[in-house]
């Protein structure tokens, strides 16, 4: 998609603070991090969000890369948050499918 961000930060249109790449995802620093450690990962792929993707090996793609990134930040064994907000009511800004991973701290109790 021409006009979306994320495509962009993948064809290096656009820099980003790269932390992982493999044949299917791409994952990069948060431009506005909300954890110490909060890196975005996405499909290398154009899907506009979880709905798309549901039916793929794009999660199982997405879930391996975060556990590659989890062991190489040292978070594996304290843990870590994985969240992905679909449409409007979860606040969703960019319509490209990408998961947040947030670690390096205790997490919030509350979720919403
Ligand atoms: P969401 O609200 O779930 O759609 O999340 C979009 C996320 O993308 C937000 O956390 C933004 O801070 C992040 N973001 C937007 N533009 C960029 C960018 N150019 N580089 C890195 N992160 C970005
Ligand atoms: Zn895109």
């Amino acid at each position: 998609m021409s006009d979306c961000v994320f495509c962009k930060i993948i064809n290096s249109q656009i820099p980003s603070k790269k932390v992982y790449e493999d044949e299917n995802v791409f994952a990069f620093q948060d431009i506005s991090p909300q954890a110490k450690n909060h890196i975005l990962f996405v499909t290398k792929k154009h899907y506009p969000d979880v709905e798309a993707i549901n039916q793929t090996d794009e999660l199982n793609n997405i879930f391996k890369a975060i556990s590659i990134v989890a062991k190489q930040l040292g978070v594996d064994k304290t843990g870590y948050r994985v969240v992905t907000n679909k449409g409007t009511d979860a606040g969703q800004t960019v319509f490209h499918v990408h998961f947040h991973m947030l670690s390096g701290q205790r997490l919030s109790d509350k979720m919403a």
